[in-house]
């Protein structure tokens, strides 16, 4: 019988989770299918509980849900139990068990760049659930700091005082970081702003970064921000959210198959759809 995956969340409709997966679905001739359906935050427990009894062999958890599907799951990871947040469901047996693959696949995506963060300084802009993901995960990579920069300051000292692996950390305003650019080898921009269609903001002026400091958006529509625009002229090496978004799939398609897929073909099939090229 054929093996159904999906996605939930809400908005779900400009999802690319179902072309990427589906491609490799049909590439590894896994007789299997994956479906986005949009849940709204007062169906969750029902939407996991129907999706168990169907016997769906995993899923993936988007926006809005990815926190609230934590007390509905049999089970989670450590590390998404130290986030907080779950975006992959595997049925292991009938047990739903949940997994956070977005800040491993942000990890993964970054060392295409850099080989180790080991050493890094290190500042995250924005200090939601992206953001925590990537703090806690990079937390463990030995970095020499890692600083987060938010508009809502007191989130940004709360993300700190709740990241269980010992980093050295500072909270910062957006305006502060701003002045501080040049402190970092690394910068990672992980807010909202700059998103389509409001690709003309920027959340913080460049002009202080430090020439040849690396420059992530994890935003990846449009593929190139306002922001890292702003960061090739200041000199900087940037990168877009697509290598993120591919490494949080890969990682869920391995836990779900074994298989840890063609990332480049995942790549290609994403940036097809979204009419670009690398960044
Ligand atoms: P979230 O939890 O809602 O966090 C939003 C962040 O944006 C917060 O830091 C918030 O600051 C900030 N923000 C929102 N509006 C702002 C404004 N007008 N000015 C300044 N800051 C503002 O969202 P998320 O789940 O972390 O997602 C954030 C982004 O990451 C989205 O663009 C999403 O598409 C992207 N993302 C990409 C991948 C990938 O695979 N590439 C994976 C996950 C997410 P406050 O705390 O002050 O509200």
């Amino acid at each position: 019988m054929k093996k159904l995956f999906a996605v939930i969340g809400d908005p779900i409709r400009h999802s690319m989770s179902p072309i990427m997966h589906n491609d490799l679905f049909s590439s590894y001739q896994i007789d299997a299918t994956y479906l986005p359906f949009q849940v709204k935050k007062e169906d969750l427990r029902d939407a996991v509980k129907g999706l168990k009894a169907i016997g769906a062999k995993g899923f993936n958890v988007t926006v809005p849900h990815k926190t609230a599907i934590i007390p509905f799951l049999d089970e989670v990871d450590d590390l998404a139990a130290s986030i907080g947040a779950v975006n992959t469901v595997v049925n292991e047996n009938g047990r739903l068990k949940g997994y956070n693959t977005d800040g491993p696949g942000f990890l993964k995506g970054l060392q295409i760049y850099i080989p180790s963060a080991a050493g890094k300084k290190i500042v995250i802009i924005g200090a939601g659930g992206a953001a925590r993901a990537i703090y806690f995960t990079l937390a463990k990579e030995s970095p020499f700091m890692i600083d987060i920069a938010n508009r809502t300051i007191e989130k940004a000292k709360a993300l700190i005082d709740d990241c269980p692996f010992p980093v050295s950390s500072a909270a910062y305003s957006l305006e502060d970081a701003e002045k501080n650019l040049g402190n970092y080898d690394l910068v990672i921009q992980t807010t909202l702003i700059g998103m389509a269609p409001e690709v003309e903001e920027q959340p913080l002026d460049l002009s202080h970064l430090k020439k040849q400091s690396h420059v992530c958006d994890i935003i990846y529509n449009p593929l190139e921000t306002k922001f890292l625009r702003s960061a090739v002229s200041s000199g900087a090496n940037v990168q877009n959210g697509i290598d993120m978004f591919v490494y949080q799939g890969a990682l869920a398609f391995e836990k779900w198959t074994g298989i840890f897929p063609d990332v480049e073909r995942m790549r290609e099939n994403v940036l097809k759809q979204l009419g670009g090229s690398r960044c």
